[in-house]
């Protein structure tokens, strides 16, 4: 069986605000991811993956920064636009297994949920999509507070 993997990794700063989106779930928290979309890193780092998988480039090429359509875009937009692209090319989404990087907001209590909401936006089952959280033990900009990471790894396979 032909198997493909990807990988992806994504950096939002911190700024002012009162939430999160981190896989698609709106997250309360005393600061705000500044990007152009909404800043999912994980979202995003699962689109870089996925479109890694079939050296297709990367989520910059294809949702441009700059591109008034993708501002302060609801991020799984772009992950089903990803589904679509390698669906199109008879790829599907065989797993994805991802890690977001904290100190804060806690992920525990929304980890099953995200892995609900990507592995529907990726057409899975919720059991091909894994989601773990862990902290950097305050060291670096994400253990400071400066910033959240993501990475994740998917594999893709034939329709
Ligand atoms: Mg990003």
């Amino acid at each position: 069986m032909s198997v493909r993997i990807g990988i992806g990794y994504d950096v939002h700063a911190f700024t002012e605000g009162d939430h999160v989106t981190l896989g698609g779930v709106r997250i309360a928290h005393d600061k705000a991811l500044l990007a152009h979309s909404d800043g999912d890193v994980l979202i995003h780092a699962v689109c870089d993956a996925l479109l890694g998988a079939l050296a297709l480039g990367d989520i910059g090429r294809h949702f441009p920064p700059g591109d008034a359509q993708w501002k302060g875009a609801d991020s799984r937009l772009m992950l089903r636009a990803v589904q679509a692209l390698l669906q199109e090319r008879g790829w599907r989404v065989h797993n994805v297994d991802a890690v977001v990087v904290c100190e804060r907001p806690k992920l525990a209590p929304h980890v099953e949920i995200m892995r609900s909401v990507l592995a529907e936006d990726m057409r899975v089952e919720p059991g091909a999509v894994s989601v773990k959280a862990t902290t950097s033990e305050r060291l670096g900009f994400t253990g400071r507070e400066e910033g959240i990471a993501a990475q994740a790894v998917a594999s893709v396979v034939p329709r």
